[in-house]
């Protein structure tokens, strides 16, 4: 195996691979395979400067697009924009994407790509500016064919029409495909802007069924209040859930009764934070996760379930909306505390399922209602759910290596089919 420094070495680069070696060494896979994984197929490093909006200052800022896998059709994965945005981020986040479009069965190979700034601290024209320059510096590396874009951390669906719309104008001619999770009125599909948090919560039914645990009353505690945490918050309480702690960047609110959430989107439509809602007790995103609950939800970010917190949380169900929000040390704690954990590539792959309804539509030039996106959806939801079970049980192993024992071997299996160029 690679033991000499790697350019994309970084900690959760460090975490996806220990992920990949330990499934990898369990079903005995083929080494060459195995090595070829472990490491992104292209990646590309830009630099490229955008105008401030006063136009005198011009700022330089880093992007990154990483493949990590073309055997399985284009590639697909989110862009980010944070400021530890990095090539080891991308990569493990692109090597995630991989797992989880294998295990739902989708015809992609996993990417992700993203800019390292604070989103929060441009305006909407700088960001505009930004995300057409980053686009016009990867556009070889993007098409309906090849790589797909689509929102993550820090991104939405106006990023995507700013994509969508720089790309279609090198091109000529108007190409929705180029990325997913756009508005709808330029190719986007119904029911994507709540397809990752459905996909969640899809998975926490399943979840509280095989456990016994009724959803009716259960309490929710969901960290990150954005795109993913928001909708499997509001789905989860409209089937009876009890959420009773939201958070975002600058903390959270308790209330053990439940949350009003109508009262708190209409604080975040006004004010953009939940620091302005007074419906609830304040509470620091750290007591959020050791909150007493039956469903915990990470949305937020990476790295926030550790060795360090692991033996403190007081949940039955762990359902990763984030990705990468486990570390390994904490998976092994939860393991042995009998924590249920359902695994980012499981739970929160909703959102690239959805996508894929996003990229098919776009093809075909048809475009399907919303009760068809999610009725398609909840179904392969749970099939994923049932069929990562069943291997678990069989297996003896945790749902995280269940689900990346089911991807790898799919894609093991195609690169054995296709063998190795020339
Ligand atoms: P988002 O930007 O819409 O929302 C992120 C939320 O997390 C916001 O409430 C933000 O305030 C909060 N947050 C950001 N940094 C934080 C920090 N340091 N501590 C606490 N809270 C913080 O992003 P999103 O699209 O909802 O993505 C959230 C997570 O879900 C990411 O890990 C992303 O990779 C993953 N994910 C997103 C999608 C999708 O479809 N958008 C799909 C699959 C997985």
């Amino acid at each position: 195996m690679t033991s000499h420094k790697l350019e994309w070495d970084t900690p959760m680069y460090r975490l996806a691979v220990a992920q990949l070696d330990q499934t990898a060494a369990r079903m005995q896979l083929d080494e060459n395979i195995w090595e070829r994984l472990r490491t992104p197929q292209r990646a590309l490093v830009v630099s490229f400067p955008f105008r401030r909006d006063n136009y005198q200052e011009v700022d330089t800022v880093f992007g990154y697009r990483v493949q990590h896998l073309l055997t399985m059709g284009p590639t697909k994965g989110g862009i980010r924009y944070d400021e530890d945005v990095s090539l080891g981020e991308t990569t493990a986040l692109a090597m995630w994407m991989t797992w989880k479009c294998a295990l739902i069965g989708l015809p992609f190979g996993g990417a992700k790509g993203g800019v390292r700034i604070s989103p929060r601290s441009f305006s909407q024209n700088e960001l505009q500016r930004i995300t057409r320059r980053f686009t016009s510096e990867i556009i070889e590396m993007i098409g309906p064919d090849r790589d797909i874009p689509a929102p993550d951390l820090g991104t939405n669906e106006q990023t995507m029409a700013w994509m969508m719309d720089t790309y279609s104008q090198q091109t000529g001619h108007a190409v929705p495909g180029v990325v997913t999770g756009k508005p709808v009125e330029i190719g986007g599909s119904l029911g994507r802007r709540d397809a990752t948090g459905r996909g969640v919560v899809t998975c926490v039914i399943e979840a509280c069924r095989h456990l016994g645990i009724a959803l009716e009353g259960a309490r929710m505690a969901v960290q990150g209040y954005g795109q993913v945490g928001s909708a499997a918050a509001r789905i989860a309480a409209s089937l009876g859930a009890r959420v009773i702690a939201v958070s975002d960047l600058d903390g959270g609110v308790h209330d053990p009764h439940g949350l009003d959430l109508a009262q708190i989107d209409a604080c975040m439509r006004e004010s953009g934070s939940l620091k302005d809602f007074s419906g609830g007790e304040r509470l620091t995103n750290a007591e959020l996760l050791e909150l007493p609950c039956d469903v915990l939800v990470p949305a937020a970010i990476q790295n926030q379930i550790t060795a360090g917190n692991a033996e403190r949380l007081r949940c039955r169900i762990v359902a990763e909306g984030a990705n990468g929000p486990t570390t390994l040390e904490a998976d092994e704690i939860l393991r042995r505390r009998g924590i249920f954990v359902v695994p980012d590539i499981l739970a929160n792959a909703g959102g690239v399922t959805v996508s894929y309804f996003e990229w098919v539509q776009d093809a075909q030039q048809f475009f399907w209602t919303e009760e068809e996106v999610n009725t398609r959806l909840i179904q392969i939801m749970q099939r994923a759910f049932t069929e990562v079970l069943k291997v678990s049980q069989e297996k003896g192993v945790d749902l995280r290596t269940a689900a990346m024992m089911r991807g790898i071997h799919r894609v093991a299996e195609a690169k054995r089919r296709r063998g190795v160029f020339p």
